[in-house]
């Protein structure tokens, strides 16, 4: 018997909503907190400069949140619920949860 096929997670950050910042008490942290399976991350920035060597890209003072363990998330919509400004959309297969589905 075929495996069953797992569906297709796409998690989209919108990031002139999203208030995270890492270094800032009152800048947003809850997806990062409240997500059960730990699917986000955060990391510097690289500035876009190649006449740089890499390591010195690094601009240690302004972090992005990532979602590199996408694949794993289950759908639960906690962090749908925890987003204020609604910055987050989740698909399965291109099917976005609906913050009300995942009850917010
Ligand atoms: S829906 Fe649930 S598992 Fe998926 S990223 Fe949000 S909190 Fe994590
Ligand atoms: S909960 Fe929303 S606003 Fe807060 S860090 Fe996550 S995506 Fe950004």
């Amino acid at each position: 018997m075929a495996p069953e096929r797992q569906a297709v997670v796409e998690i989209t950050v919108n990031e002139e909503k999203c208030r995270f910042s890492l270094y800032d008490p009152s800048g947003c942290k809850r997806c990062i907190e409240i997500c059960p399976l730990a699917i986000f991350a955060t990391r510097p920035i690289q500035k876009r400069d190649f006449s740089v060597p890499r390591e010195q890209r690094v601009d240690p003072t302004i972090w992005m949140l990532l979602t590199p363990w996408q694949d794993y998330c289950d759908g639960c919509g906690a962090c749908l619920r925890a987003c204020e400004p609604g910055a987050l959309t989740i698909t399965f297969d291109g099917m976005p949860i609906e913050a009300k589905a995942a009850g917010r």
